[in-house]
């Protein structure tokens, strides 16, 4: 077969892959290598997101989510659940199988489309050329027209508290524990954090979550943000506010953390310590110095608004371009990419990428929240909707949390929706919906929501916002 390729995408994650199946639909000979190799040494296309990340963090969610409510929520159903029993290889057996069902299937999907799906690593050589060197040391260079660097992201690696991979472990390392640690510690109150720091806590580990900044998920509006901390501290995760980790040593039986809060200096041991402190741009040995591809300062691809480097014919996208480090951000650039490579106009709305958190209640946003509203000079209006007063959520038992609806009070225009509350991943597809079309809360207050679904309270916090709720309480007007 000719080394010749229209387009070679260097890295088959979240970004890569739907990046080289979009080229090869528009009709460029393409071919995606990946370097991924899984801890048995089998390499899987789809990246960290599909391998050590968005999924087998949300299979082990899942599952431990389902043993905590079995054991603190089946009985005001009532439902007797006493001796309900954890075995943590066969949660974590089905996780792996999760992964693997859906990393197989991207191997499918190249073979549907005509893709040369590549194992092993490359390198940039120049002059549109790639190195390919396969797992088993073959090597042979390839040449293209359009050269696409996906090479994703790696967990940051503290100085003061280095990965060990037995007591100080990165996210892989803890979505692979085969045993519940009695005492757990986590650095950083971010994403990863919250999110691992969750599972293991529902399994029964006792965890404290050790977070620098002063305020839970300055991302997130900071009413939703708070309500979010009480509902996840009353399920026993202890998360201190204010705490810089100093250092933590690893010893034979334990880990001992050292951290600075409110002046003072604190010292505790747990058996593990996950250190979630924020991911940087991976370009080891990717040949960019060669190349002369430029970096910013902290490592990241620079890229212009259409993912051109300062080298022609060469392009990159996802989490080494940086921006939110986030799958569907990278699914988003990797197709509009391909597509302007055929011609066409497509461009991804950065103001629109929605997030979430899946921690139990579900933290999710799009948009900008009330500070940042502000801080941008909007006067705004808001209306906040109390999952309390919905009928499906009382029905599931699962009242806990708000929508917050913040819209511009001269235009009406909806800015961000921030909420917490059940099943809030799946209501934010309305709410980026809302901001993709510009909507305003007349708009959604003129659209019909089934009753009795969660994603009435949506409609409910948007008519709060001009006090014309029914089944909430309005704000006074002012
Ligand atoms: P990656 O997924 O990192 O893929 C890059 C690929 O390139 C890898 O396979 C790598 O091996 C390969 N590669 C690197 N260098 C080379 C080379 N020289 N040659 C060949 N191949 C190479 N995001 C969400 O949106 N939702 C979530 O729920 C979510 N959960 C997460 C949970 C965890 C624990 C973590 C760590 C991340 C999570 N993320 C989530 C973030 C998400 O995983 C990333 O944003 C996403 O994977 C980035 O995609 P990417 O394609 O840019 O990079
Ligand atoms: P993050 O940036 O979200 O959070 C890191 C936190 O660590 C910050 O709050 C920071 O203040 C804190 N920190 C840093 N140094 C500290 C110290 N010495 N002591 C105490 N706290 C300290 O990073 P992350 O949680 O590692 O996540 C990395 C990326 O992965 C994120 O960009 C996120 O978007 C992505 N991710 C997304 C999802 C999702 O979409 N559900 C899930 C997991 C990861």
């Amino acid at each position: 077969m000719s080394n010749e390729y229209d387009v070679v995408v260097v890295g088959g994650g979240p970004a890569g892959y739907p990046c080289a199946i979009r080229a090869a639909q528009l009709g460029f000979k393409t071919a995606c290598i990946d370097a991924w190799l899984n801890r048995d040494n089998t390499p899987a296309f789809g990246g960290t997101c599909l391998n050590a990340g968005c999924i087998p963090s949300k299979a082990l969610l899942e599952s431990s989510e389902l043993y905590h409510r079995m054991q603190y929520e089946a009985a005001v159903h009532g439902i007797g659940a006493a001796s309900v029993s954890l075995d943590v290889a066969k949660m974590q057996a089905r996780k792996d199988a999760v992964s693997r069902q859906l990393t197989g299937g991207i191997k499918q999907l190249f073979a549907a489309n005509k893709v040369t799906g590549l194992q092993g690593h490359g390198r940039l050589l120049g002059n549109g050329q790639v190195e390919f060197k396969s797992h088993d040391g073959q090597t042979e260079v390839l040449k293209a027209k359009h050269i696409i660097i996906a090479t994703g992201s790696e967990p940051i690696n503290l100085k003061i508290a280095p990965f060990d991979g037995a007591r100080i472990v990165d996210s892989w390392g803890a979505l692979d524990f085969t045993e519940v640690p009695k005492t757990l510690g986590v650095i950083g109150a971010g994403v990863i954090g919250v999110e691992l720091g969750s599972v293991w806590n529902r399994l029964g580990a006792r965890t404290v979550i050790l977070e620098a900044l002063p305020n839970f998920l300055p991302m997130v509006d900071q009413q939703v943000a708070k309500e979010a901390l009480r509902h996840l501290t009353k399920q026993g995760l202890d998360i201190r506010l204010g705490a810089k980790v100093l250092s933590a040593k690893a010893g034979k039986k334990d880990v001992t953390v050292e951290y600075e809060t409110g002046g003072e200096k604190k010292t505790e041991t747990f058996d593990k310590l996950i250190v979630a402190v924020g991911r940087r741009p991976y370009t080891k040995n990717l040949g960019v110095e060669t190349v002369g591809v430029a970096l910013d300062e902290r490592g990241f691809v620079k890229v212009d608004a259409h993912y051109k480097t300062n080298v022609p014919g060469v392009y990159a996208i996802g989490d080494v371009i940086g921006g939110a480090m986030l799958a569907h951000k990278g699914i988003e650039e990797g197709v509009a990419l391909a597509e302007q490579l055929a011609g066409h106009h497509t461009q991804v709305n950065y103001n629109a990428v929605p997030s979430v958190v899946y921690t139990m209640p579900e933290i999710a946003w799009v948009g900008l929240s009330e500070e940042q509203a502000k801080a941008k000079g909007y006067e705004i209006k808001t209306g906040l909707g109390p999952f309390a007063a919905n009928g499906r959520a009382k029905a599931m038992e699962q009242g806990a949390g708000s929508i917050k609806v913040i819209a511009d009070a001269k235009s009406d225009r909806i800015l961000g929706v921030h909420m917490v509350g059940p099943y809030v991943s799946e209501l934010l597809a309305e709410a980026v919906l809302a901001l993709e079309f510009a909507a305003t809360c007349e708009d959604l207050a003129l659209t019909m929501h089934s009753h009795p679904t969660l994603s009435e309270n949506f409609h409910e916090a948007v008519l709060l916002v001009d006090g014309r709720a029914v089944h909430a309480v309005n704000k006074p007007k002012k």
